[in-house]
């Protein structure tokens, strides 16, 4: 392939995301997107199986939500939130607040995923000094668990997790603690609490899935511990469903299905629905507490943001029948990736996932997953490996993938573990019985 002019110029002076500038592997230059698919610079269309991190989940370019951003474009792309308001950003509150209902109805615009939290965090040790309690800085948050990158939310992540331990020594300090997801974890979590409570603001989670970490799940059962202990040692509960949120576990909100309601929630990801940078912070009237100067952000309030979301809200969000389909989606994919690990019995593999997050685990050998991503992507399907040593290779596609890309795109990850397991030499202690979906 002939690399394009602007990437060889280009290239030297960016710093990819998780990468050094000088190791990294060359990014591949794409020069445009639609629906469920990239296309690069030299004309290969490749499938997303990701989604741009998930935040293209009703497909790229979609053609509503592209109309309301080029009507409002037009009209006034941004102008500064402080002391100005404009029809977008009201229009969409009030849209968001009938969706989550009371309790959740007041509305904090953030810009990125790390700083909803961060606001979040705020907003409850806040919630305290107003009340005239100032030792309430700590947060008990989850091992496996992942915030965002900023040194507020670093704090919060798991704290051994690779990517944040360079800077441990100058980190706020919280209690990290393991989920608790049997009865005797969750009596010594509330004996804990017993001392520890008084120092504690809140408690954070993202709910039935902690995604960045490795894709690790837990039953709905665990959520209703944790609101179990919030209500009785006084905290506020915090679910961070920037990952979850918007329809990604097969209910809108993975909070649904553990049949109770945080106290503050953030949201970003797929909130726009088109990649526009926005992510929000919801919580009851009670919390909205702010004194003068506690938080700002010059692009917070940015009108094409909103304009998205609330598009992406009458499409999607008020119509049952779109989590139905993407229910039917999540078994779609289980199935075939359940036949493929058993039509593979000797490679270790494994099938791990909630609606349409599902991961294909390659236990014994976790250098396999990065082979089969890449295989998968010479072969042009987008995929992702995550999980303390890579072994998780996520399926994230838009929510909106049409069912014969989606088939087309399992077809081609089946292929890439054939591949893959060639590579290390597996296939000859492999019997295989062919994996497509029965
Ligand atoms: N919280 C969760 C649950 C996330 O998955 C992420 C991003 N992966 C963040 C926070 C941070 O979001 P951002 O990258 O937009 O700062």
């Amino acid at each position: 392939m002939q690399t394009p002019d602007w990437v060889a110029r280009g290239q030297p002076h960016i710093w990819q995301p998780y990468a050094q500038m000088k190791t990294a592997t060359p990014p591949l230059p794409v020069v445009r997107s639609h629906g469920s698919r990239l296309e690069l610079a030299d004309g290969r269309q490749l499938i997303d199986g990701v989604a741009s991190w998930w935040t293209a989940c009703h497909g790229y370019n979609h053609p509503h939500i592209a109309q309301a951003v080029r009507a409002q474009l037009d009209a006034m792309p941004h102008v500064m939130f402080g002391g100005l308001t404009h029809e977008p950003a009201l229009t969409l509150a009030r849209r968001l607040a009938a969706l989550l209902g009371p309790g959740l109805d007041r509305v904090f615009y953030t810009d990125s995923g790390s700083v909803a939290v961060e606001v979040a965090m705020k907003m409850a040790v806040q919630f305290w000094l107003n009340q005239g309690e100032r030792g309430r800085s700590r947060f008990l948050a989850f091992r496996g668990g992942y915030h965002g990158d900023t040194f507020g939310t670093m704090a919060v992540c798991d704290p051994d997790e690779g990517m944040h331990s360079l800077f441990r020594g100058m980190l706020a300090e919280h209690d990290i603690v393991d989920l608790p997801r049997d009865d005797a974890a969750m009596a010594r979590l509330d004996a804990f609490l017993e001392t520890r409570g008084p120092q504690l603001a809140g408690i954070l989670v993202e709910p039935l899935v902690q995604g960045a970490g490795g894709m690790l799940l837990h039953d709905p059962e665990v959520l209703r511990r944790l609101r179990r202990l919030a209500d009785r040692h006084g905290l506020l509960l915090i679910f961070d469903e920037i990952f979850t949120g918007f329809g990604r576990t097969g209910t809108l909100f993975a909070f649904e299905q553990a049949g109770i309601r945080p106290d503050i929630i953030t949201l970003s990801k797929s909130l726009s629905g088109f990649g526009l940078p926005m992510s929000l912070v919801l919580m009851k009237p009670e919390l909205d507490v702010w004194k003068p100067g506690a938080h700002s952000g010059t692009f917070r309030g940015n009108n094409l943001a909103f304009v998205t979301a609330t598009q992406a809200l009458e499409t999607y969000w008020t119509n049952t029948a779109f989590t139905a389909e993407i229910q039917r989606k999540e078994r779609v994919v289980r199935d075939w990736l359940e036949n493929l690990v058993h039509s593979y019995p000797n490679a270790g593999l494994s099938v791990r996932g909630r609606g349409l997050i599902q991961g294909l685990v390659s236990n014994a050998t976790p250098a396999l997953s990065n082979r089969i991503a890449a295989n998968a992507f010479k072969r042009g399907v987008v995929i992702e490996t995550s999980g303390a040593h890579d072994e998780v290779l996520k399926l994230l596609p838009a929510l909106t993938i049409e069912e014969e890309l989606l088939s087309k795109g399992l077809e081609v990850i089946e292929a890439s573990v054939a591949d893959a397991l060639a590579e290390e030499g597996q296939s000859a202690r492999i019997l295989k019985f062919g994996g497509k979906r029965q």
